[in-house]
C-alpha cells in the first residue's frame, strides 16, 4: 500500500484550521436526513481534530447543484443532522473561500466546526480548477480528506486542494485504505471473489481486474447467467445479455490462463414469473431450464460447494448478490452464504471485505452487518477500486 499521512502525523493542532473534506451526502426526507451512517462515518475524525484544538472546517457536496447556487441543495440542510451525531454546534458559513469564511475563522474558537456551503454551488469544484482550490486551501493550514466515496472523482477539495496544503487521510478514509489493501492489495491468499448482481456489462472492468489478482472468482446473481450462455447452457428467458457471451468466455479464459478457478452455479432456483413465492417455483440442474423459466437464484447446491470454497481461502471480497434478493425466496442463496461468511470472520479464518449498494443491503437482511470485516459503503469508488483503478482522491494523499 503507498504510504499516505494521517491524523497520527499531526502534532498540537492548537489554533490551527483544518479543512476536512467529508461525505454529507445524506438521503433525505422532509427536511431530514433518513441515513446518518455517513456522519457517523466521519464523526471520529471531527472530534479528533476538535479536541487537539483545530478550528475545523468541513468541505462537503450536497446532490447536483450544476455549478450554481441553489437554496434547497445548500449544506445548511444538513446541520441539524450533522449536530444530532457530533452531539456539538457547528457554524454554517454560506461561502467555501474568501472574506466570509475569513471572518468565520476569527469567530470561531478552537475546537468549534464550521460548516462551508455546498462545494458543487461553484463549477471551479468538479472542473478541479486550482484557482478555486487555491482559494479555498488559502484559509485552512492543512487538509484532511475523509471522504473516500468521493475518492473517485478528481474534484477540487477530492484532490485540487491537496496539491496547495499538507494532505493527511482522515480516521474514515484511514481505515477503508486499510481494509482495501487487506483484500486485494497485499491480501492473505487464496482469495476468493464474489461477483454477483445484475448485469455483467456494468461489472466488466471488475471481473476483468479480479481474473489476475484471486484465486476464485465466483460469479453469481443475473450475470452468472450471460456466463453459463457462453458455456452454452439455454437460460430460458432468465436476464442474460446474449451479445455478451463472447466477452465472458474470454474472461474465462483469461481466468484459466491466470490459474484463477471460476465459479458458476450447477443449479439454481428458477420460475416462470419474477413474484414472492410463485406457484412455478422449482430447483433444477442448470441443464434443465424451461424455455419459458427464469433463473433467479443459486441453488443449494451451489451454495453448499461455495461455503466450501470459502472454508479453503482466507480472504473474500463480496461485490454483488447471488441472486434476485429482495424477493423472496430468491434471497435464500444470498442470505446462506452471508451467514457463512460471517460465521469463518467470526472465527477468525477469513478476512472479509464488502460493498455495493444492493450487497451492503443483502448483509443487513441477513443482519451480519458486524460480523464481517469491513463493508465499504463508498458505492461508486468501491467498484473503481476493484476494478483496479487508481482513485485521484486517494493518490493525492500520497506522501
Ligand atoms: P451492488 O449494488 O451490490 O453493486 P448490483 O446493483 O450489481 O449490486 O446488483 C443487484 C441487483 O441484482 C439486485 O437488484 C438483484 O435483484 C439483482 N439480481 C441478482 N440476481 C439476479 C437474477 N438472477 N436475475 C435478475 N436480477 C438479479
Ligand atoms: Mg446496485
Amino acid at each position: 500500500m503507498a504510504a499516505f499521512k494521517t491524523l497520527d502525523d499531526l502534532g498540537d493542532l492548537t489554533g490551527k484550521v483544518a479543512l476536512v473534506r467529508v461525505d454529507l451526502n445524506l438521503p433525505m426526507k422532509d427536511g431530514s436526513a433518513t441515513d446518518v451512517t455517513r456522519v457517523e462515518a466521519v464523526k471520529p475524525t471531527i472530534l479528533e481534530l476538535s479536541e487537539k484544538g483545530a478550528k475545523v472546517l468541513l468541505l462537503a457536496h450536497f446532490g447536483r447543484p450544476g455549478g450554481k447556487r441553489s437554496s434547497v441543495l445548500s449544506t445548511s440542510m444538513v446541520v441539524g443532522d450533522v449536530e444530532g451525531v457530533i452531539d456539538k454546534e457547528l457554524m454554517f458559513i454560506p461561502e467555501v473561500a474568501g472574506p466570509v469564511v475569513e471572518q468565520s475563522i476569527g469567530i470561531l474558537r478552537n475546537g468549534d466546526i464550521g460548516l462551508l456551503e455546498n462545494t458543487r454551488f461553484w463549477t471551479g469544484e468538479e472542473a478541479n480548477d486550482p484557482n478555486f482550490a487555491q482559494a479555498i486551501a488559502a484559509n485552512g493550514d492543512f487538509y484532511v480528506n475523509d471522504a473516500f466515496s468521493a475518492a473517485h472523482r478528481a474534484h477540487a477539495t477530492t484532490e485540487g486542494i491537496a496539491h496547495f496544503l499538507p494532505a493527511y487521510a482522515g480516521r474514515a478514509m484511514e481505515k477503508e485504505l486499510k481494509a482495501l489493501d487487506a483484500a486485494l492489495g497485499s491480501p492473505e491468499q487464496p482469495v476468493a471473489a464474489v461477483v454477483g448482481g445484475a448485469k455483467v456489462s456494468t461489472k466488466l472492468a471488475v471481473l476483468e481486474n479480479l481474473v489476475g489478482k484471486v484465486q476464485h472468482l465466483i460469479i453469481g446473481g443475473g450475470m452468472a447467467n450471460t456466463f453459463l450462455a457462453a458455456r452454452g447452457v439455454d437460460v430460458g428467458k432468465s436476464l442474460c445479455e446474449h451479445d455478451l457471451t463472447g466477452t465472458a468466455s474470454k474472461i474465462m479464459d483469461e481466468a484459466d490462463h491466470a490459474g484463477c478457478t471460476v465459479h458458476l452455479p450447477y443449479d439454481v432456483v428458477v420460475s416462470k414469473e419474477f413474484a414472492p413465492n410463485p406457484p412455478s417455483l422449482r430447483t433444477c440442474n442448470v441443464h434443465e431450464v424451461a424455455e419459458d423459466e427464469m433463473i433467479l437464484d443459486i441453488g443449494p447446491g451451489a451454495t453448499e460447494a461455495l461455503a466450501d470454497v470459502l472454508k479453503t481461502c482466507r480472504t473474500l471480497v463480496w461485490n454483488g448478490p447471488l441472486g434476485a434478493f429482495e424477493t423472496e425466496p430468491f434471497d435464500t442463496a444470498t442470505m446462506a452464504f452471508a451467514r457463512h461468511v460471517a460465521a469463518l470472520t467470526q472465527e477468525g479464518s477469513l478476512i472479509s471485505v464488502a460493498g455495493g449498494g444492493d450487497t451492503v443491503a443483502a448483509l443487513a437482511q441477513a443482519g451480519v452487518t458486524g460480523d464481517v470485516t469491513y463493508i465499504s459503503t463508498a458505492g461508486g469508488a468501491f467498484l473503481e477500486w476493484m476494478e483496479g483503478k487508481v482513485l485521484p482522491g486517494v493518490a493525492a494523499l500520497e506522501a
